[in-house]
């Protein structure tokens, strides 16, 4: 990762932990008071939920007592005690007195449960009802809540209502009767709680619910801004339930809820608001670092790159960017090394040429003074058996002068190849491709020496290497010759290009006797040759044109296993 990155995302974090720490405190503290809030309203709905369920039982119990002890009731026992009013006749009372005390249910029976008369359930006067016995049979009381069935317009269901009785006085009569907590009374409910209504059976069917305007669905599964909230946490449960009944068997549970939405989106808010002042906290902060960063990892990054050009070779590269301090000085000190050191590598090229050149006039000497020996033998000899008259002359001078020519020729030739290597001329570098190289040297050894097996390996889709096709072509021909010159009793010549990585690298290879481990060193030194009648300058020539080239040319051998010359080039990027 870069300098530059690294310290953006270094500032982006130091300033990530104290934003954190200042704002979530705040957020959470803000989150916490909503869901109290919430908390306490809910608490308020589920108090005014209480009084009201304990205000209808007291309006039951006190309108089923009223009831008892009226002239009514004491009227209907005496009749029925008389046999002045006959049992059918006394079935519909229990309606009208029903009705007329606004009580839900109302029925009239012996203390067995026998019923005498039901207001709510009309069918069962002159029966036993089960209900009506149980409840006679528990202590006149408070009002408490009983599931009774009722005659509705959909026929006899089981509604939840708040039950009392009480007894006729004088009279074995019992009245009891009550008021149901139907849909109706869950309207009321809810209208009072300003929430939703739920009364439910322990099993948990719903027996009646309603809700207030935008309080949540009663009853149903709970919304969406439910369950974010609950997500959210600490909210707690967003329902506060009351059992009815005896502790130990509660005949059913009246669920109060309250619409938490606004609670949601408020807690949403605040969240949403934390993390957005995080995120633009911390991308201010990486902004900062990254400004600040760049003006101290421009230069640095400036001195890398020109290191790097350095350390490919190129000592021409100069730092420009601008610096301050420790960095200018860094500069200013990179500057001046590359400097000297691009002058005191242009010295030292220019003394390794001095000295290389007066290495090939040494050796150029040397092979001058080879041929000139027996030129100045043969001469002598002329001069000696002319003066004495030899009779042999005739075929003295032929022998002599014959020598001569050949020395005469074998200096031309040392001559001739040494003004090619010391004109070489610059090469004319175009784009070549690798394959039409092989394929021009190969040309002109239209068939193989005898005994000679030629192996073209030229890999498919090389690109085109920059070089001056005379004379790359003038160096593989040499590196061929060269090898063909180690096999005369035949072998295997390959001659190969292949990639490698932005240059290409042609291998001549030869099955001969390979090079000496000792003259591995020399081969490439002008005039070293092992050759009769060579010359020595052939692979010093093809080096120099490989570098002249920015190539090289480097040769891999073992005695026995023959020797491989790889020219490499670079390719055209
Ligand atoms: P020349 O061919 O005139 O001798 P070169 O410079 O081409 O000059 O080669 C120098 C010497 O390198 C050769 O005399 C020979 O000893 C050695 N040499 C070159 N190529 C091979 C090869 N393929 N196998 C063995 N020796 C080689």
């Amino acid at each position: 990762m870069m300098l530059r990155t690294r310290l953006a995302l270094a500032f982006a974090l130091f300033a990530a932990v104290p934003l954190a720490a200042a704002l979530w405190p705040v957020s959470h503290a803000l989150s916490g008071a909503l869901s109290t809030e919430h908390a306490a309203r809910l608490d308020g709905a589920a108090r005014a939920l209480d009084g009201e369920l304990a205000r209808l039982a007291r309006e039951a119990g006190t309108a089923v007592d009223e009831l008892a002890r009226s002239a009514d009731a004491e009227a209907l026992a005496r009749e029925l005690g008389t046999g002045a009013l006959a049992p059918a006749d006394a079935a519909p009372r229990a309606r009208e007195w029903m009705e007329a005390r606004g009580l839900d249910v109302l029925a009239v029976a012996e203390p067995d449960g026998r019923v005498v008369s039901s207001g709510h359930l009309p069918g069962r006067a002159g029966d036993v009802d089960a209900e009506v016995a149980a409840l006679l049979a528990t202590p006149p009381s408070r009002a408490a809540p009983h599931r009774v069935m009722r005659a509705g317009p959909d026929g006899v269901e089981p509604v939840l209502a708040l039950v009392a009785w009480a007894p006729v006085p004088g009279d074995p009569l019992r009245v009891a009767g009550g008021l149901a907590l139907g849909p109706e009374r869950a309207a009321r409910l809810a209208a009072l709680t300003g929430g939703a209504i739920a009364i439910r059976a322990p099993d948990g069917a719903l027996l009646a619910d309603a809700a207030a305007p935008g309080s949540p669905a009663s009853g149903g599964a709970p919304d969406l801004a439910d369950r974010l909230s609950a997500r959210l946490g600490a909210l707690g449960t967003p329902v506060r339930s009351l059992a009815l009944g005896p502790p130990d068997a509660p005949v059913a549970t009246v669920e109060v809820r309250l619409a938490s939405a606004g609670l949601a989106r408020a807690r949403l808010v605040v969240v949403a608001t934390f993390l957005a002042a995080l995120v633009a906290g911390v991308l201010a902060a990486a902004a900062v670092g990254a400004f600040l960063a760049s003006r101290v990892t421009r230069p640095v990054e400036a001195l890398r790159a020109a290191a790097l050009r350095v350390a490919a070779g190129d000592l021409g590269a100069r730092v420009e960017a601008r610096a301050t301090g420790e960095v200018a000085e860094l500069v200013r000190a990179f500057n001046a090394m590359t400097a000297d050191l691009a002058a005191s590598r242009a010295r030292l090229a220019q003394a390794e040429r001095v000295a290389a050149w007066r290495e090939v006039a040494r050796r150029l000497a040397h092979e001058i003074k080879n041929p000139l020996t027996p030129i100045a033998m043969s001469v002598e000899t002329l001069r000696d058996a002319h003066a004495r008259a030899r009779p042999d002359f005739g075929e003295i001078f032929d022998e002599g002068t014959r020598a001569i020519g050949e020395e005469v020729r074998r200096l031309k030739r040392i001559v001739d190849e040494f003004s090619r290597f010391a004109r070489l001329p610059a090469p004319e570098r175009t784009p070549v491709a690798p394959d039409e190289l092989v394929q021009s040297v190969l040309a002109l050894f239209p068939s193989a020496p005898a005994g000679v097996v030629v192996a073209r390996e030229v890999e498919a889709g090389l690109p085109a290497v920059l070089a001056d096709r005379d004379q790359v072509v003038q160096v593989l021909l040499n590196l061929v010759r060269n090898a063909l010159d180690a096999m005369p009793g035949g072998g295997t010549l390959r001659v190969a290009a292949r990639g490698e990585g932005s240059a290409v690298a042609f291998s001549v290879s030869d099955t001969g006797p390979g090079v000496r481990p000792e003259d591995r060193p020399r081969v490439f030194e002008p005039y070293f040759t092992t050759k009769e009648g060579g010359t020595g300058l052939g692979l010093a020539i093809a080096q120099r044109i490989a570098e002249e080239h920015g190539g090289t040319l480097e040769l891999r051998s073992a005695p026995g296993e023959g020797a491989t010359f790889t020219l490499t080039l670079p390719a055209v990027s």
